[in-house]
């Protein structure tokens, strides 16, 4: 699946899912108004606050109100919240990297910034 097929996967998920919380077209439209002026990036940034913030608020409710131990939904979250961080850190990666050429300071990558805490890899 090549990335074009991916995001339209993607979308089409979205669409459903939207349509079935009745999001509107113009509710769409004035999220789009947002980004319209951003590069890239701003966008890419929109979308993973928004998608962050409602999975953050949802996995702590369930959190709250699930204690099954092999609850598919938080099976759901961990996955999601891992794709989330994945992508803010490569995102944020990215940003350090353009400033760093910009301004002629070493690269993020060689610093090692995109390496996950400590806490992240102690299982
Ligand atoms: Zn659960």
């Amino acid at each position: 699946m090549d990335t074009v097929q991916a995001l339209d996967f993607t979308i089409h998920q979205a669409d459903e899912a939207a349509h079935l919380f009745g999001v509107t077209p113009g509710q769409v439209a004035e999220s789009l108004r947002g980004v319209n002026h951003t590069d890239q990036q701003g966008r890419g940034a929109h979308a993973a606050n928004g998608a962050l913030g409602a999975l953050i608020d949802l996995a702590m409710t369930h959190r709250r109100d699930c204690g099954r131990p092999d609850c598919p939904t938080c099976t759901a979250i961990r996955h999601a919240l891992a794709a989330n961080l994945a992508s803010l850190r490569t995102m944020r990666l990215e940003a350090i990297e353009r400033s760093a050429e910009s301004t002629g300071v070493v690269s993020a990558w060689s610093v090692g910034v995109a390496q996950p805490s400590a806490s992240e890899t102690a299982d």
